[in-house]
């Protein structure tokens, strides 16, 4: 048994560890290598010699010291998205954690009489997918829908765990009780709003009520509810009352001209909603308050902002242990690249170009700058932390296949490798070549959809990988996305959705691969 060897394999080597200091300490001119002291080092020898026997002769009476699992998925593909053990055919699940990954005859080994055993007959089997920006659950108390249809949504998709990218007070206290009742049927992560996504009538921001600053962060991962940071809104969104991108050079004059850019639009340069030293405060203060800042801007003149405020809180520390992150990212100045990876910072991506609209940005940001749409497609190239924002809203209809703010991770997975969108007609829009390069491959995509989101919340200890001790947040596939025609990722279903050892999706007719 593997397992069992490596055990013994580790106990033979600290063995050796342990006696050669042993030597060391005992030689003048040597310098003492560890820490531990004589005494330590002969108590811990003698605690593994008794241990090597005591394993050896289990050997052969089988695992009374290791684990047996709830559940084994066996005989699949297991993309496992670690990069030290990337494809395996079985894992095994006890209680709400993964117990192993690894091959079937390991695997197999951990059941008895109990355990549940699902034959995957070669599907592929992954972490869940987590989004990390998208407003389902908040919009679905908007439009009248419940929190349970919304995560049902949510789970027959694939995603083990949604950041809501904007949480009032009553959303927060909406969110709480579902949570202490039970209800809360995936991972949930509420960025707590600082201003509103809406301008006054004067087009100045409007400062909510806020979680923050009276109450702390929620950083435990053994909730299902946790509130790792807050969200402001940088510039506007190009809808009335929300204002436009803010640019550092104004909008192309033929579109200022237009009515629609009249009735959206507080100047020619869109509308930026704090000065720099509003903001740099704000962020500073958030900070030290143990919070990471998600901020909304789209456009440059935004985006250099919040570069600069950050760069002012972070205040040479590294951003590695606060994790401000630019949501959107929508027209990247290219001097800025190198700001974010100077930074560190982390930024969201949405997966679904709407590629069918593309001609729309020559006229709408001039034939200099409309290039600058497809900058955040270099970002995940740089080495920074990219994750995925769906930025789905109840407008949009879940079976939909063309809006752009899709609640489907498989349409996401598809746009960041195609780059393609599904016109309402059904037909396939085509990327222009300003819109092709840097591609994403698909196992890089799925990293923007599991880990790297994950890590955006500070859960990548625990969720985006299936690693032996993390959550048992895990999804079946129809068919291997790193392997299929990536025309046809669109049409990939999830069969299964489980979260926290628990299945929480089923497919119709797929029903004996739920446990
Ligand atoms: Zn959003």
């Amino acid at each position: 048994m593997n397992f069992l060897r490596k055990v013994i394999l580790t106990i033979i080597t600290l063995s050796i560890i342990a006696s050669l200091s042993l030597t060391l300490i005992g030689c003048p001119t040597a310098e003492v290598v560890e820490e531990t002291t004589p005494e330590e080092t002969s108590e811990e020898t003698t605690e593994e010699a008794t241990n090597t026997e005591e394993e050896t002769t289990e050997e052969t009476t089988e695992d009374q010291s290791v684990d047996v699992a709830d559940i084994i998925f066996y005989n699949g593909v297991i993309l496992t998205m670690n990069d030290d053990q990337p494809q395996e055919q079985a894992i095994a699940i006890k209680d709400e954690s993964i117990l192993a990954v690894g091959s079937n005859q390991d695997i197999l080994a951990l059941q008895d009489a109990e355990t549940e055993l699902i034959d995957l007959q070669g599907k592929t089997l992954m972490p869940g997918f987590v989004d990390g920006h998208t407003h389902i659950l908040l919009w679905s108390l908007i439009t009248g829908r419940t929190l349970s249809e919304a995560q049902d949504v949510a789970l027959k998709f694939g995603f083990t765990s949604v950041t809501e990218m904007f949480a009032d007070e009553p959303f927060l206290e909406e969110l709480m009780q579902a949570e202490e009742a039970g209800h809360l049927r995936l991972r949930v992560n509420a960025f707590a709003a600082y201003n509103d996504s809406i301008l006054d009538e004067n087009g100045n921001t409007i400062i909510l009520k806020q979680w923050y600053p009276e109450n702390d962060p929620i950083l435990d991962s053994d909730r299902k509810l946790r509130i790792p940071g807050i969200k402001i809104n940088v510039d506007g969104g190009s809808t009335p009352r929300r204002g436009c991108p803010a640019l550092s050079e104004p909008y192309e004059l033929d579109f200022v001209a237009t009515d629609w850019f009249k009735g959206q639009c507080g100047s020619d340069r869109g509308d930026l909603y704090w000065s720099q030293e509003e903001i740099n405060q704000i962020v500073a203060d958030a900070q030290a308050a143990g919070y990471r800042v998600a901020f909304h801007a789209m456009g440059d003149q935004a985006i250099e902002t919040v570069l600069n405020a950050i760069e002012f809180a972070l205040d040479g520390q590294p951003n590695e242990q606060y994790r401000h992150q630019i949501q959107h990212n929508s027209l990247i100045r290219p001097d800025l690249l190198e700001r974010y990876v100077d930074l560190d910072v982390l930024a969201s991506l949405r997966g679904y170009f709407n590629t069918c609209d593309q001609n729309y940005y020559i006229d709408y940001h001039g034939s200099d700058r409309y290039e600058w749409n497809a900058n955040r497609y270099k970002l995940p190239g740089l080495g920074i932390h990219v994750f995925l924002e769906t930025d789905f809203t109840w407008d949009v209809d879940p079976v939909d296949t063309y809006a752009s703010r899709n609640p489907n991770s498989m349409i996401h997975l598809y746009g960041l490798v195609t780059r393609q969108q599904v016109n309402k007609d059904g037909t396939i829009c085509k990327p222009e070549p300003w819109l092709v390069p840097n591609a994403i491959s698909a196992e890089q995509a799925l990293r923007i959809m599991t880990i790297e989101s994950a890590y955006a919340v500070s859960q990548e200890d625990v969720i985006g990988t299936l690693e032996p001790g993390k959550y048992a947040d895990l999804i079946i596939l129809s068919g291997n996305p790193i392997e299929v025609d990536p025309d046809t990722i669109k049409d990939l279903k999830v069969l299964m959705t489980m979260v926290g050892g628990k299945v929480e999706y089923c497919m119709q007719g797929e029903e004996g691969l739920c446990p």
